[in-house]
C-alpha cells in the first residue's frame, strides 16, 4: 500500500485505538471486570428523558422528517444553536450570538479541526505547536496532528495531600510559551486525572494566551453546564480568545456524536468551513432531542439532580472499596477527584511498569488503562509516567469490588 505521510499518521495504531478496542470487546463479551474505557453510564432517568423526546419527535411527521431527512447547514442545527446561545447568555452572561457557535461530529472531531487549524507547519515552514500545559492529558488528542510533533506537553508540579491524595498543578514558572506555540489546550475536569484546574490558573492561562494573541482551548467534556460531572464548584469560562468545547456524549449520548464549539466569530467561521469539507453537515438526532430540554431548562436539572449525583455516589462507593483494599497495604496515591468518572492512581514504589500491570490484570479479566498513554509528547523523561493507571469506577459495582481486590493482590504479589 502506498500511503501518503498524512495517510500514515491518520491510520497509525494509537493508544486511543487500543482503549476503544478494549472497551468495545469487554463490553461485548460481558465476561470482563471493566474498569477501563470512558463510556458514560446508562442512567435510567436520563435514558427516559431521551426516550420521551424521541417519542415526541417520532409522533410529529414534520419534526421527524426534519431530523432524519434534511441536511443542516455546516454550522449545525439552527434551533439547537439558538438554545445554546440563550443558555449561556441567560445563565452565565456570556454575551454570545449564533455566530459564536458551531456544532461538530463529536468533540473528538472538534479537536481534530482545531489542532490541525492551529498546529503543524505554517506557510513559512515553521512548526506551530499546541501547548498542553498540564500532563497527564486526554489520550484522544495524542494522534490527531496531521503533521508530526504538533504537541508540546508540559510536566506538572505535584502537591502531596493528606489521606493518600495528591493534585497536579500547572508549572507556570517553566511553561514554554515560545513563539512557536500557537494555541494552549487543556481538559477541565481533566481526563484522566479528575483534576479541576483552578479558576485562578485558568485566568492566568487566558492572560498568557491573550498576551501572545493565541487561543486557549478549554475541553469541557465533563464540566458545566452539562454534563456536570464535576464535584467542586466551577463556572464555565469564556472571553475573547477562549475556545470552549463541549459535548453531548457524557450526558449519555455518545452515539449522537455531537460536539459544540463556542468561540470568537472568526474561529467559528473556519470551523464551519472545515465541517463542510469533512462532514458536509452534522448529525441532527442528538441536537434534536437535547434542544427542547435546554429550552425548558430541564437539561440543567437533569444534570444537577441525576447525572452528577449518580457519578458522585459511584465515586463514593468506589473510594470506600479502594480504601478497604489498599490502605496500609499498598504504597499508593490517588489524585483528588474533582470531576470525571475516573480514579487516577499512582503507585510510587511499583517495580513493574504500568503496561506490565495492565497485561497482568487483563490476564486476570480486569481491564484498566495504563497511565503512560496520557503522558504522550512529554519533553523529558519522568519515571512517574509509568507508575500510574486510570480506573473508570462508574460501570458496575461488582467490577469495582472484584477488580480493585484483584489490583491490590497483583500489586502485593508483584514478583509472581
Ligand atoms: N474530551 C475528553 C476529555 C474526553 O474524555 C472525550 C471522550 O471521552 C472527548 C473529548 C471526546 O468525546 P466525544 O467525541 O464523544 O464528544
Amino acid at each position: 500500500m502506498k500511503l501518503s505521510r498524512i495517510g500514515k499518521n491518520l491510520t497509525a495504531k494509537s493508544g486511543i485505538l487500543e482503549l476503544m478496542d478494549d472497551l468495545g470487546n469487554a463490553l461485548a463479551s460481558g465476561d470482563k471486570l471493566m474498569l477501563g474505557g470512558g463510556n458514560p453510564a446508562i442512567i435510567p432517568e436520563v435514558t427516559e428523558a431521551w426516550k420521551k423526546q424521541l417519542e415526541i419527535t417520532i409522533g410529529d411527521n414534520q419534526a421527524l422528517g426534519k431530523m432524519l431527512s434534511i441536511y443542516d447547514t455546516p454550522q449545525g442545527n439552527e434551533f439547537f444553536i439558538e438554545q445554546m446561545v440563550e443558555l449561556m447568555n441567560s445563565h452565565f452572561s456570556w454575551n454570545i450570538s449564533k455566530e459564536n457557535i458551531a456544532i461538530t461530529s463529536g468533540s473528538q472531531s472538534a479537536f481534530f479541526t482545531l489542532f490541525n487549524m492551529f498546529g503543524g507547519l505554517d506557510e513559512q515552514g515553521s512548526l506551530n505547536k499546541i501547548l498542553l500545559p498540564i500532563a497527564p492529558e486526554y489520550i484522544g488528542y495524542a494522534n490527531q496532528g496531521m503533521d508530526d510533533d504538533i504537541f508540546h506537553v508540559h510536566k506538572p508540579t505535584i502537591e502531596l495531600l493528606g489521606d493518600n491524595y495528591f493534585k497536579y498543578h500547572i508549572d507556570f514558572d517553566n511553561l514554554p510559551l515560545d513563539a512557536n506555540i500557537s494555541a494552549i489546550c487543556l481538559s477541565r475536569p481533566t481526563n484522566p486525572s479528575g483534576n479541576v484546574v483552578t479558576d485562578e490558573e485558568i485566568k492566568k492561562l487566558h492572560e498568557l494566551a491573550q498576551e501572545r494573541g493565541i487561543p486557549l482551548i478549554i475541553d469541557n467534556a465533563y464540566g458545566t453546564p452539562f454534563p456536570c460531572i464535576n464535584f467542586t464548584e466551577i463556572k464555565p469560562y469564556f472571553g475573547e480568545g477562549i475556545i470552549s468545547v463541549m459535548s453531548l456524549s457524557k450526558l449519555g449520548l455518545p452515539n449522537a456524536r455531537n460536539g459544540i464549539i463556542i468561540a470568537d466569530k472568526d474561529v467559528i467561521q473556519k470551523v464551519r468551513n472545515a465541517n463542510a469539507i469533512q462532514h458536509l453537515s452534522i448529525g441532527t438526532i442528538g441536537q434534536t432531542i437535547v434542544a427542547p430540554l435546554i429550552k425548558s431548562n430541564k437539561l440543567l436539572d437533569l444534570c444537577e439532580q441525576k447525572i452528577r449525583p449518580y457519578y458522585q455516589s459511584k465515586k463514593d462507593f468506589a473510594l470506600k472499596v479502594l480504601r478497604e483494599n489498599f490502605d496500609n497495604k499498598i504504597d499508593y496515591r490517588i489524585h483528588l477527584n474533582e470531576g470525571t468518572m475516573f480514579f487516577w492512581l499512582w503507585f510510587p514504589s511499583m517495580k513493574m511498569d504500568d503496561k506490565t500491570l495492565y497485561q497482568k490484570l487483563k490476564g486476570k479479566g480486569v481491564i484498566i488503562v495504563p497511565g503512560s498513554y496520557f503522558f504522550y509528547a512529554l519533553q523529558e523523561e519522568w519515571d512517574h509516567t509509568s507508575k500510574c493507571v486510570r480506573i473508570n469506577y462508574s460501570y458496575c459495582e461488582k467490577a469495582v469490588i472484584q477488580g480493585l481486590e484483584i489490583i491490590a493482590n497483583t500489586l502485593l504479589n508483584e514478583d509472581e
